[in-house]
């Protein structure tokens, strides 16, 4: 078993990392800039390095600083966590090359998932179904990239090869706008990514957003843990999430996990992984992999059992997945709401002093979050200061619990957005389930016009 580890994140994913791997006697080294020093896991690991000044390049993004940390401590492996240096294949190279295990999937993995027309390509070879697109990337020739689009059928959209964070994409309705589109998303595409190459997809109007989980072990075997709901979204982020998305039969469930695991082995993947899909009229097209441990994985440990970093890191030290397919049982359902320090309405970050906090308790109720009275939040990173995550027999249980739990939780000294919270739990739409993509977005509309007619 590994004996220490290095956490190269913050925040609630690093107590996380740091809970699973205590209870795996596996000692914990904690790395922070300057503003974290007062973080709750940086005060519980066995050892902690500032790397650097508070902005993340100069700290959670700087490569040699991390990777020092590991060599001045003596630990064994790192743990990037999400955001950061999670799905950086340079980074995951590099930690290697110094002689450190990267939890997570092999340099190539990384690279060839951070490349979507690759990723894509290899996905269709693996025979995991996609969004019918260009297959490629587009060159500069009008008439071709007009009959490529009226192929697939207005509306397209055009993204970037190397996109990520919901950047780099153009919806094209008609003929006329695209030359000029994708034009534009190049140029966006050069000046955000470095990389000026793009793709056509279908444009699908009304879709779910459905993700798959996957176990891998890197030694020819491959798990799924059913799949999230994470449709409730606002701005490409994702705001609620649950398992299992409302509506998929078991047996839905069954073959796409099942082309999940067989593209894993046949790419020969290693770690925890996510395969997300949009989900339209009863079918699943893969968008892209994403090659970390997820913000929303909870959902899936509480409707699986399954200790997901735990797994991580048994993998990552070597160990052959001990989890079967038969193995896997879900049972009732999870709801995850993020919390943010944000204004409700208006969405603006709300960094500060925490002065009260109580967090929820009672049956089926999970707190993830590093915060607790006295607590700074410095206004230098993502604002989520943790997740609620709820436990039922029934997903109405699961509401009712989310609903409870939510009134309990007091953050006193910053707004958070818990009201909004509050307000989708409420809300007939999300209890019916199953919503897609743009129904948070049209809901925040509809309530921005109802406020201006008031006034
Ligand atoms: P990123 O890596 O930037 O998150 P994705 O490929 O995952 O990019 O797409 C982000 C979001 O953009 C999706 O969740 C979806 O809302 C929208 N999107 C992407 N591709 C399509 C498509 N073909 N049709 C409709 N919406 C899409």
């Amino acid at each position: 078993m590994l004996d220490k580890v290095v956490i190269a994140n913050r925040g609630e994913i690093a107590l996380r990392i740091l809970r699973a791997c205590h209870a795996m006697g596996i000692r914990t080294v904690a790395v922070h800039s300057t503003v974290d020093r007062n973080l709750k896991h940086v005060a519980m690991a066995d050892e902690s390095v500032c790397i650097g000044p508070a902005p993340s390049s100069e700290s959670y993004l700087n490569m040699p600083a991390i990777i020092a940390a590991a060599e001045v401590t003596d630990a064994q492996a790192i743990h990037p966590g999400y955001g950061f240096l999670s799905e950086n294949a340079d980074f995951a190279e590099r930690v290697e090359q110094s002689g450190f295990v990267f939890i997570g999937p092999k340099a190539d993995t990384i690279r060839l998932m951070g490349d979507k027309v690759e990723a894509i390509r290899a996905m269709k070879a693996a025979g995991v179904p996609c969004v019918p697109g260009s297959g490629g990337p587009l060159g500069d020739d009008t008439a071709t990239n007009v009959k490529i689009a009226a192929e697939i059928g207005y509306p397209v959209i055009v993204k970037a090869a190397g996109g990520g964070g919901g950047r780099g994409m153009r919806v094209v309705h008609t003929e006329a706008a695209l030359a000029n589109a994708i034009a534009t998303t190049k140029q966006e595409a050069k000046a955000a990514f470095g990389n000026d190459m793009v793709y056509m997809e279908k444009f699908l109007e009304n879709p779910r957003h459905v993700e798959i989980q996957v176990l891998a072990d890197g030694q020819g075997n491959a798990i799924h843990l059913g799949e999230r709901d994470c449709s409730m979204q606002r701005r490409h982020q994702k705001v609620v999430e649950e398992a299992p998305a409302p509506g998929i039969s078991d047996e839905q469930r069954a073959e796409i996990g099942r082309v999940c695991v067989e593209a894993c082995i046949r790419i020969g993947y290693r770690g925890a992984g996510t395969f997300e899909f949009l989900y339209e009229a009863g079918r699943f097209y893969f968008i892209e992999m994403n090659t970390r441990i997820q913000v929303e994985h909870p959902v899936t440990e509480l409707v699986t059992g399954i200790d997901l970093v735990r797994e991580q890191l048994l993998i990552a030290a070597g160990h052959k997945l001990s989890i079967k397919q038969s193995d896997v049982v879900l049972k009732g359902h999870a709801i995850e709401c993020r919390i943010n320090a944000e204004d409700p309405d208006t969405f603006m970050p709300s960094p500060g002093l925490v002065t009260h906090f109580h967090s929820p308790g009672g049956p089926g109720v999970r707190v993830d979050s590093h915060i607790y009275e006295g607590y700074r939040v410095p206004p230098n990173y993502d604002s989520m200061i943790g997740k609620l995550i709820v436990h039922g027999a029934t997903r109405e249980q699961a509401i009712a619990r989310m609903r409870v739990a939510l009134s309990e939780m007091v953050v006193d000294g910053i707004k958070t957005n818990v009201p909004l919270q509050q307000r989708i739990l409420a809300d007939g739409g999300f209890a019916q389930g199953g919503q897609n993509i743009h129904y948070l977005e049209k809901k925040l509309a509809e309530r921005k016009d109802k406020a201006l007619s008031v006034i």
